[in-house]
Order: C-alpha cells, then structure tokens, then sequence
C-alpha cells in the first residue's frame, strides 16, 4: 500500500485537510487516536504504564490518568522518554496493523510530530506538509480550543519550526489565508497526484 504521512503543526489544518481526502475515499489512519485508545480503559500500553510508573498513574476505570501523567512528563524528560518507550512501538504496531488492513488507492497516515520523531519519515512513501504562519495557528488554536496566546504559543515552543517542517515535505498544501474551497481544490490535485504515484 502506497502511505503518505500528513503532517503540519498544531492548528495548521491537519484534520481539516485530512476529512478532505477521507471525502475521496482514501483511507485514513490517525496516529493521535491510536495513541489515545492504547492508554483508553484496558488499553494495551496500560499494564507496562502500571508496571513502568504505578499504580497511582491508572484511572480507578482502567485508563491512563492524563492529567497526572502530563504533568510528571512536562518537568521529567527521563519519564517522558520511558513513556514514549512504552507508547511508540505500539503505536507504530497498530498503525501498520491499521495500513495492512485499509481498502483504497493509498492510506494517509495523520502524524502530527512526523517531523519530531525521525523513523517515521522512513516508514512512509511520501510527506505532506500542511502549511500556515504561527500567527494563524495562534489564532485557530486560540479559537478553538480557548487557549490564551501563551497556551498557543508554549506548545508551538516544543514542536518543530515551519522551516522543518517544509524542508521535510515532498509536497505541501497552503493553508494560510486560504478559504475552504480554495484548500479543496489543493488536495483534490494533491489527489490526483497520488492516485498516479500509487498506481505507478
Ligand atoms: P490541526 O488538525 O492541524 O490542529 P485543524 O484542521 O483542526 O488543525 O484546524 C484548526 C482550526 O482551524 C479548526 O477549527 C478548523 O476548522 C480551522 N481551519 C483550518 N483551516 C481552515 C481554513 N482554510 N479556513 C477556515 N478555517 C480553517
């Protein structure tokens, strides 16, 4: 199966571009939903989770407390690099479970710190970068989700740059001032470009 890995920083428009091809009938595979279920009640990181961290770190329903997790990992590299010891092979795991298993011309897999953590780029065919400024992202992600600037901006500190990300990608789409029907017709040629490359 031919795999394009989309990526873009938080609020450039990853699922807004992804639900765009989903309406093509490509397949998608999303990487943020994978890494959610594994640590949802009884998911499969759980028991390492438990062994790894304690107890104290399962919700009384079996799931990963996220709100302790999160704020143990912000402070701690060295815990957040034993999670991610945990989570990333599984994730890795499901996601190709989930591309053997996906029924179209190619799959999309949504992976929002392609760029971040290396191995990814070597496990997919082709990198779309989806592109805007930081100052759009501020101000989506501060629509959104009502985060206040700082919010926005902390989170955009710990991603890659614009410049990485453009610098990784075979192909980019604009999403910088861009109306929707514009951004359609992008990703509708985006397309037909890989429906030729799959095919090839
Ligand atoms: P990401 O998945 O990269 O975080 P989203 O696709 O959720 O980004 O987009 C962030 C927000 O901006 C969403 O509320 C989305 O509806 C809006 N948005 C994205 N692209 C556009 C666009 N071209 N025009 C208008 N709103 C947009």
């Amino acid at each position: 199966m031919f795999v394009v890995g989309l990526t873009g920083g938080i609020g450039s428009g990853k699922s807004t571009v992804a639900d765009l091809f989903a309406a093509h009938g490509v397949p998608l595979v999303d990487t943020d939903l994978i890494a959610h279920r594994i640590t949802a009640p009884h998911g499969v990181a759980m028991p390492q989770i438990a062994t790894e961290f304690g107890e104290a770190f399962v919700a009384p329903d079996g799931s990963l407390d996220r709100a302790r997790m999160r704020t143990l990992v912000f402070s701690d590299d060295s815990a957040r690099n034993r999670l991610e010891a945990i989570t990333h092979p599984l994730i890795r795991a499901e996601t190709e479970r989930e591309q053997r298993e996906a029924q179209g011309p190619y799959v999309i897999v949504v992976v929002p710190l392609l760029v971040e953590s290396g191995s990814w780029k070597t496990r997919v065919n082709r990198v779309l970068t989806v592109d805007c400024s930081v100052e759009t992202q501020i101000s989506r992600v501060m629509s959104r989700n009502n985060f206040s600037r700082e919010q926005v901006l902390a989170i955009i500190a710990r991603q890659a740059t614009r410049e990485a990300r453009l610098a990784a990608a075979d192909d980019v789409i604009d999403n910088d001032n861009v109306p929707l029907d514009a951004l359609k017709a992008q990703v509708d040629a985006q397309h037909r470009v890989y429906l030729s490359l799959a095919a090839a």
